[in-house]
């Protein structure tokens, strides 16, 4: 498929092909959004899909990797801004999305107001769907009423809206990470098999794109050349006291707050875990290098 971009306008050779001169205008299609792909760029493999509300068009773009510098998000990261000098190491979790050795945090997203509201607004709205497919009940086939259309419209903006929130909140927090350029980041490997499991965790997890996190530091840090090093899966992050290394079995998820048995050393449980990451982190990559 031929494609070329303009900032306001694309044109698909398969979809428009009007060869006459006065319809040539014709064959251009206008963009929602001005000037998000570059044009006079090498196009590949490009994508058309419908989500319900808008249709999205994806390509490949042929480009040296140096498109736009990070930028420092400070509203993402408390106390965020100058560089780094050293390694972090970030925990990730439910409470926040991320802790990180440095003392700073990001939030979750989903304990804020606009979020929150959005989510009462969907569950009044499903409700309401959802009823007005049993009233329109006959037999086993369901009329579709305008109404009933509309709330399902409605619906289904109020989930982009919701995966849009969450989406740029994880872009913007691992771009002001990896923006403060540490020398490297160490994460847990998420045992997020096990927390599926358990169900009410398992709607967290996947609210809180843990997954999507880690992918991104990935990349990102990679773009940036930056190592990122992953603990080892069963490394007692949160259990072991970064003072005298006891590992204390019995912690459960519900403390909060760590004491050492051994040493007295009372520390924040998510802390004590992004800083022994960076700790680890620090072994492994002298590890590798003698
Ligand atoms: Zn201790």
């Amino acid at each position: 498929m031929k494609i070329q971009f303009t900032d306001t306008h694309v044109k698909l050779e398969n979809i428009a092909g009007s060869k006459k001169k006065n319809r040539q205008r014709l064959n251009w299609i206008k963009l929602a959004e001005k000037g998000r792909i570059p044009t006079q760029a090498k196009y590949t493999s490009p994508r058309i899909s419908f989500d319900g509300e808008n249709w999205w068009l994806s390509v490949g773009i042929k480009t040296s990797r140096k498109l736009k510098p990070m930028r420092e998000l400070k509203f993402v990261c408390k106390q965020a801004g100058h560089p780094y000098t050293e390694g972090v190491g970030i925990d990730l979790g439910i409470k926040d999305l991320a802790i990180i050795s440095d003392t700073t945090k990001v939030r979750n997203i989903n304990k804020t107001r606009t979020v929150r509201k959005l989510k009462k607004t969907r569950r009044r709205l499903q409700r309401q769907v959802s009823r007005k497919y049993q009233m329109n009940k006959k037999g086993d086939s369901y009329c579709k009423t305008s109404n009933l259309i509309k709330g399902e419209k409605r619906l289904l903006r109020i989930n982009h809206r919701l995966a849009n929130i969450r989406a740029n909140h994880v872009h913007q927090a691992t771009a002001a990470i990896i923006g403060r350029k540490p020398s490297f980041i160490c994460l847990e490997n998420l045992n997020v098999q096990g927390m599926m499991k358990n169900k009410h965790l398992s709607e967290k997890v996947q609210e809180q794109n843990l997954y999507e996190f880690r992918r991104q530091i990935e990349y990102k840090a990679h773009w940036a050349k930056i190592a990122v090093v992953i603990a080892d899966r069963w490394y007692p992050s949160s259990k072991t006291c970064i003072e005298c290394g006891y590992v204390k079995k019995d912690l459960t998820l519900s403390d909060r707050t760590y004491v050492c048995p051994h040493c007295g050393n009372v520390i924040d449980r998510d802390f004590q875990a992004a800083l022994n990451l960076k700790r680890y982190g620090e072994t492994e990559l002298s590890k590798s290098a003698s």
